[in-house]
């Protein structure tokens, strides 16, 4: 058990003005941000972050969707930091969401589903890597 997850609010967030309302549920649920920055990503380097999806019937949707605006991108520290940030934003369908979680609150559509959570502590380190240099996190 890891004690950082890394998470994106996605572009239909940051462009409804979600941002400050979703970094703040995020902080009085306990994580510290440890890096963070905003960031608009280009389709193939949306497809690099979500290569694992890359067959799946969604990825051209997925991709042109993640590049369509701007992203803020943050590692973040808890304890049990993955399990609990996935907890706190809730189901990929906001329609399957717990209520008072961030997709519930937020999100649009499965597609449009204002954050990602990383699924593990490999995948934490992987996509943080993929974002903040060692001079970038704190
Ligand atoms: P994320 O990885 O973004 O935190 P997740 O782990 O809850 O989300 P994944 O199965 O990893 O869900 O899917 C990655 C992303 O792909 C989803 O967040 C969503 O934006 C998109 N996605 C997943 N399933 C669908 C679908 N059936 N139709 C459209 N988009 C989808
Ligand atoms: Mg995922």
């Amino acid at each position: 058990m890891s004690n950082r997850t890394f998470t994106m609010i996605k572009p239909d967030a940051t462009s409804k003005g979600y941002t400050g309302a979703i970094l703040d549920q995020i902080i009085k649920a306990g994580f510290q941000v440890k890096a963070m920055k905003w960031i608009k990503l280009s389709e193939e380097q949306a497809g690099l972050f979500y290569d694992i999806h890359r067959e799946r019937p969604f990825f051209g949707e997925l991709v042109s969707f993640m590049s369509s605006g701007p992203i803020v991108a943050a590692i973040l520290e808890k304890e049990n930091a993955v399990a609990d940030f996935r907890k706190l934003i809730g189901a990929t369908n906001p329609a399957q969401a717990e209520e008072g979680t961030i997709r519930k609150k937020f999100a649009a559509s499965i597609g449009e589903n204002a954050v990602h959570g990383s699924d593990s502590d490999e995948n934490a380190i992987i996509e943080g890597d993929f974002f903040f240099s060692k001079l970038e996190r704190f």
